[in-house]
């Protein structure tokens, strides 16, 4: 991938292996294109490229990851009904985030990020 960093580029595929080639929140199949990866403590927050401050996850659930808004937090949770255990995975990188689960059905958002 261009303009990042080797390190990077190196823990994607060592990533994908211990993923065994699936989303690490929902378990599903990655698929080539549809691939995010997400810093457990963010770039801003000194967050680095390294193997342990990553997860491979799929690009939707990158965004309800970060989502701040109830219509968009709606949309995808509609879109994937995520178990219990699932969105268990979820709420703990948004704790990271300060966005924990809660009301408003499942998400409350305590801070924009
Ligand atoms: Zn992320």
């Amino acid at each position: 991938m261009q303009g990042k960093s080797i390190e990077y580029n190196d823990n994607r595929l060592a990533l994908y292996c211990a993923q065994q080639g699936k989303c690490a929140i929902t378990g599903q199949p990655l698929v080539i294109g549809d691939i995010h990866y997400h810093h457990k403590t963010r770039r801003a927050d000194g967050g680095d490229d390294k193997y342990s401050n990553l997860v491979l996850i799929n690009q939707d659930v990158h965004i309800l990851l970060h989502a701040v808004h109830a219509e968009t937090i709606s949309y995808y949770l509609q879109k994937f009904s995520l178990n219990s255990r699932q969105k268990d995975k979820l709420n703990r990188p948004r704790k990271r985030l300060n966005l924990t689960l809660s009301n408003h059905k499942d998400f409350v958002v305590l801070k924009k990020i």
